[in-house]
C-alpha cells in the first residue's frame, strides 16, 4: 500500500494523458492551448506501466484527465488498456464533454465506469463566455447519454466564480431534482498563471454550503477512504451536490490522491513545486519493481499540506498541465 509519513494512504491516481485542449476556459487556458516543443505525451505502453505499478501498490481508482483527454485519437484504446490492468476497480475520466454525446456509449463499453463532465454554468451564454464555446446543449445531451449508457457515477464539475455562477445554485439543484447526477462545486484555486483572475472571481465554497443547509440539504457523513469532497443530499432530489473546498482547514488531512502528468511526472500534490520524472522507469515491463520502489520512496517526501493560504501555489501554472 502507498502510505506517506503522515499515515495517509493513496488509493486514487489522477493520470493525465495530454496537455492539449480545444476549450479556452477563462480560469485555465484563457488563450487556448499553445503547442510546446519537447517530448510527446505518455504513450499507451507507458500509461499501462504507470497504472500497473500503482495498482500493484494498492491504487484501485484511476481517473484519466488532461488537457482534454478525449482529443487523443487513441483515447478509447487507452480506456481499454487501463480497464484491463489487474487491481483497477474503478476507471473514471474527466472531460469538457465535447465528444460525449457521440462517444459516451463506446467509452463505457471500452471499460470506463465513471465520468465527470465540466459544466460551469447551465446558462448557455455564460457557458460560452467561460469556455469560448457555444456548446452547452451538446454537452448536456452528453450527460444524458452517460445516464442512458449505465455509468456507475455521473458527476458535473462547476468551478465556483463570483458574479458568474455563485447565485445559480437553484439552477443546479433543479438539474439534479430528477437526475441521479452529483454536481460538484469546486472552489477556484490559485495557480501560477491566474493571480488577477483569482482575486476577482474567487468565492469560498462556504457560500454554497450555507445556502444548501438553509434549503434543507444535509451533509452526508464521510465514508472511510473518501476524498476531500463534502457531499450534500436532500430527500426530494435524485442527485446530490458536492463541494471541493481546498482553502478549508484540514482539507489536506483526507488527501488520498496522487497525480502523474502527461509528460510522466509524479506530482505528490497539485501545488507541489515540481514533479518527479518517472519516464526513464516506464520504458520496459522489467522496470516495474524499480518503478514501485521509486513511488514508495517518493511518498515519504509528501508534505502534510499545501501552502495556498500563504499564497504559495507551487510550480503549477495551470491545471491543464497536470490534470487538475
Ligand atoms: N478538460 C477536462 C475538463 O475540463 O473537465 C479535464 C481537465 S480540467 C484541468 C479538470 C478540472 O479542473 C475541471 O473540472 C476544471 O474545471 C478544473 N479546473 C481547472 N482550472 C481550475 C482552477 N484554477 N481552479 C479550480 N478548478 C479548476
Ligand atoms: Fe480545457 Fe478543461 Fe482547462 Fe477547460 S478546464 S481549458 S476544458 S483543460
Amino acid at each position: 500500500m502507498l502510505q506517506d509519513a503522515f499515515g495517509r494512504t493513496f488509493e486514487y491516481l489522477r493520470l493525465s494523458i495530454t496537455e492539449v485542449c480545444n476549450f479556452r476556459c477563462s480560469y485555465c487556458l484563457p488563450d487556448g492551448y499553445a503547442k510546446r516543443l519537447g517530448p510527446g505525451f505518455l504513450r499507451r505502453d507507458e500509461l499501462r506501466r504507470v497504472a500497473r505499478a500503482f495498482a500493484e501498490l494498492g491504487t484501485w481508482k484511476i481517473r484519466i484527465t488532461g488537457g482534454e483527454p478525449s482529443v487523443r485519437k487513441d483515447f478509447e484504446a487507452i480506456i481499454e488498456d487501463l480497464a484491463a490492468v489487474p487491481g483497477v476497480r474503478r476507471l473514471a475520466a474527466t472531460t469538457n464533454g465535447y465528444r460525449l454525446n457521440a462517444r459516451a456509449r463506446a467509452w463505457h463499453k471500452a471499460g470506463l465506469q465513471a465520468i465527470n463532465v465540466s459544466i460551469d454554468s447551465l446558462r448557455a451564454d455564460v457557458f460560452q463566455r467561460i469556455t469560448g464555446h457555444d456548446r452547452l446543449d451538446e454537452v448536456l445531451a452528453g450527460v444524458e447519454a452517460c445516464l442512458e449508457a449505465g455509468y456507475e457515477a455521473v458527476k458535473v464539475n462547476a468551478v465556483l466564480l463570483r458574479g458568474v455562477n455563485d447565485t445559480d445554485l437553484d439552477l443546479f439543484t433543479d438539474y439534479v431534482r430528477e437526475r441521479p447526477v452529483s454536481v460538484r462545486f469546486i472552489e477556484l484555486m490559485r495557480t501560477g498563471d491566474n493571480a488577477d483572475y483569482f482575486a476577482r472571481y474567487h468565492v469560498p465554497a462556504s457560500v454554497v454550503s450555507a445556502a444548501l443547509e438553509s434549503a434543507g440539504w444535509v451533509r452526508k457523513t464521510r465514508a472511510p477512504g473518501a476524498g476531500p469532497a463534502l457531499e450534500y443530499v436532500h430527500g426530494d432530489y435524485a442527485g446530490s451536490i458536492g463541494l471541493i473546498a481546498p482553502y478549508a482547514r484540514d482539507f489536506c488531512k483526507t488527501c488520498n490522491r496522487l497525480r502523474v502528468s502527461a509528460l510522466g511526472r509524479l506530482h505528490l500534490c497539485l501545488f507541489a513545486q515540481s514533479g518527479m520524472d518517472l519516464r526513464p522507469l516506464l520504458q520496459s515491463d522489467d522496470q516495474i519493481d524499480e518503478l514501485k520502489a521509486f513511488l514508495v520512496d517518493a511518498l515519504q517526501t509528501k508534505a502534510a499540506s499545501h501552502f495556498l493560504l500563504d499564497g504559495e501555489t507551487g510550480g503549477n501554472r495551470r491545471f491543464a498541465d497536470i490534470g487538475g
